[in-house]
């Protein structure tokens, strides 16, 4: 983990869904410092931006603002992009219409920077997985997950990897592009939406809760990594124990809110 404090430039911004952005930031260099390239690599007399070393589903804490005794007001972000994409950071919020961290992303211009420390944080894949790997997410939840099931997918292992998704409708629904073509490339990988409220005819109807046990016996040695709303896991987490899951061994969890 890095204590560090940290700045960040935005360099682009996307609209994914409703009321959800992705922002792409550029690490600033600190001032004075000499920089160094990808693994150690000399950058010459221009200032390069730092290395930020994080594994998949890491987060970083911005200062958002201050409160009336000028303490930092804080939110964790789960970074969005694959550490490959050196230089470079992303995250994907939902932006909450009356929230202070939504309002200061929201306000956020091209060019403007972010103070950050990090990363940090201990949901991240285990280093080897002997069996099957269920990622379970709802909303924002994807954000940290995606880098995460790249890197698993990236190994050799033989077990299925398989991503389910809650969302309230498919104005919510992002990244189809980035899971079908996983999917394609990937045999062992598959993934399935389900929405709470859907608007129109919809095969997979509900929440991610029922489906997720309904596949447990047939699962071999599984993982499971959870993410997003705190009522999922919590519910999620108290079915996988009651039919004998391993919440220490086999259950890893990142609430982003109760
Ligand atoms: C480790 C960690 C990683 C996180 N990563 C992300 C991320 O990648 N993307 C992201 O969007 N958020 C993420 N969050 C949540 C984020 O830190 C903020 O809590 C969230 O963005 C709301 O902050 P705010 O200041 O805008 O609203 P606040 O004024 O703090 O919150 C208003 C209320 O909205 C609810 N709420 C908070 N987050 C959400 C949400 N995502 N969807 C619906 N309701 C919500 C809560 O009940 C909260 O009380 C993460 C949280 C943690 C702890």
């Amino acid at each position: 983990m890095s204590s560090r404090i940290q700045q960040a430039s935005l360099v682009a911004r996307r609209r994914l869904a409703l009321q959800t952005d992705e922002f792409v930031f550029a690490l600033s260099a600190p001032s004075g410092s000499p920089a160094a390239g990808p693994a150690g690599s000399v950058v010459g007399a221009v200032a390069a931006p730092p290395d930020l070393r994080f594994r998949p589903g890491q987060f970083i804490s911005v200062r958002v603002g201050t409160d009336a005794d000028q303490n930092p007001i804080l939110r964790s972000y789960s970074i969005a992009s694959p550490p490959e994409r050196w230089g470079e950071l992303a995250l994907v919020l939902r932006l909450l219409s009356d929230g202070i961290g939504s309002r200061y992303f929201d306000a956020l211009r091209i060019g403007e920077s972010i103070t950050f420390t990090g990363p940090m944080g201990f949901f991240v894949n285990e280093l080897a997985h002997s069996g099957d790997v269920v990622y379970i997410a709802t909303g924002t939840g994807i954000a940290p997950l995606l880098p995460m099931i790249e890197e698993t997918l990236r190994r050799s292992e033989t077990g299925r990897v398989i991503l389910f998704w809650g969302l309230r409708s498919e104005a919510d629904v992002f990244y189809q592009d980035e899971l079908s073509a996983l999917s394609t490339r990937t045999p062992r990988f598959t993934h399935q939406i389900y929405l709470s409220q859907p608007q129109s005819f919809c095969r997979l109807r509900g929440r991610v809760t029922g489906p997720v046990l309904e596949l447990l016996p047939g699962l071999r040695e599984p993982t499971f990594y959870l993410c997003g709303n705190g009522q999922m896991i919590e519910e999620l987490k108290a079915g996988l124990v009651a039919r004998g899951v391993s919440r220490k061994r086999q259950i890893r969890t990142e609430a982003f809110f109760d």
